[in-house]
């Protein structure tokens, strides 16, 4: 089933949740904020926060994947 977005865009009902998709991303490998932000979750802050709550171990590391003009930060689930 999908439903019509004023955008014209198809999108299923049971679409993951900002927090699925966190967790799924985790799941595949340590991510950093960067890598976030290129999925569309500019929230990922807060969705790691609700998962740490749960009860996901999510621990922070400086990320080396990539020349960050920045000190990034790189979520790894253990
Ligand atoms: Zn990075």
């Amino acid at each position: 089933m999908t439903v019509q977005w004023a955008s014209g865009q198809q999108l299923p009902l049971t679409r993951p949740t900002q927090r699925d998709r966190v967790l799924a991303q985790l799941r595949h490998g340590p991510t950093c904020g960067t890598e976030f932000l290129e999925m569309h979750l500019p929230r990922f802050g807060g969705r790691i926060f609700e998962l740490r709550k749960e009860g996901h171990a999510i621990t922070n590391e400086v990320c080396r994947k990539h020349n960050h003009y920045s000190r990034q930060t790189v979520y790894r689930l253990t």
